[in-house]
């Protein structure tokens, strides 16, 4: 059996007790080399084959999956983040499919929600933004026109950029164009959750200044938002005077 683990952003802790579990027990562990911290690999058994598929090709990591089924052994796929988020699991699981190997994916704490924990922010506040797109600037691969940054930028909602930061110019001129007042706050945030992670402040005018004096061109996080700098209501599911399901309203 294959097991697609999600990795967590980062820090080694933040793997699920589930997944942990997994990687403890695989006789076959092919991670992410280019993000998923090598330390959690101190979790897999002292005999477990490891393979990293930075250097890999699709067919390698699949032939690699084969082989260990045809032994009756258990592998892990260790994905960054959440596997459902840029993994690129699709056309593995396909493959598995096809093969009729039985699989499974175990969800991650995808780095979108480890930068917010790094920036101890919201995304989403009340009469600001209650939306929050992911979604990346086009490279060598594609990205549908109907979802072009300039389009997604006219909802003003909260916008978690991946795999966008060495285009950060590129990225800030169409927010802009696109409608995004040009004071509205962005943070970038590289490593989020690990040890050297680091943080950036600013707004779209400023931020693509700030990024290349830091020379940060990878693993990083592009978060558009009012809600990082905004007054707001106060949630309406804690305020005295509001009634639910679990609470009678206090006054
Ligand atoms: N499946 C992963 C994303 C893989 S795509 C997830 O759910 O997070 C790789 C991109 O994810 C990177 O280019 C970067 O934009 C982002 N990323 C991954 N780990 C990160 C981290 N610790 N901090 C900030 N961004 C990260």
């Amino acid at each position: 059996m294959v097991h697609f683990v999600g990795a967590g952003p980062g820090d080694p802790e933040l793997i699920t007790k589930k997944g942990a579990r997994l990687l403890s027990e695989a006789d076959v562990v092919i991670y992410a080399g280019s993000l998923v911290n090598p330390k959690l690999l101190e979790l897999c058994k002292r005999e477990a084959k490891i393979y990293n598929s930075a250097t890999m090709t699709l067919d390698e990591v699949l032939n690699v999956m084969y082989d260990a089924e045809e032994k009756n052994l258990t592998t892990v796929r260790l994905h960054t983040g959440d596997p459902a988020i840029y993994g690129a699991i699709a056309e593995q699981m396909d493959a598995l499919n096809e093969k009729q190997i039985v699989y499974d994916v175990i969800p991650g704490v995808s780095s979108f929600l480890g930068a917010a924990a790094s920036l101890k922010k919201e995304y989403t506040l009340p009469g600001i933004s209650q939306t929050v797109i992911i979604t990346r600037q086009g490279g060598r691969t594609p990205v549908p026109e109907s979802e072009s940054l300039k389009k997604l930028a006219a909802h003003n909602s909260t916008m978690c950029i991946f795999l966008s930061v060495h285009k950060i110019d590129e990225v800030v001129n169409e927010l802009i164009e696109g409608g995004y007042k040009k004071e509205t706050p962005v943070a970038v945030v590289e490593k989020a959750t690990w040890e050297d992670e680091q943080i950036l402040w600013g707004n779209l005018e400023n931020i693509a200044e700030k990024v290349h004096n830091a020379k940060i061109a990878k693993t990083a996080m592009i978060v558009v938002s009012p809600c990082l700098d905004a007054t707001y209501e106060p949630s309406r599911l804690y305020a005295p005077d509001f009634s639910h399901m679990f609470r009678e309203a206090k006054v």
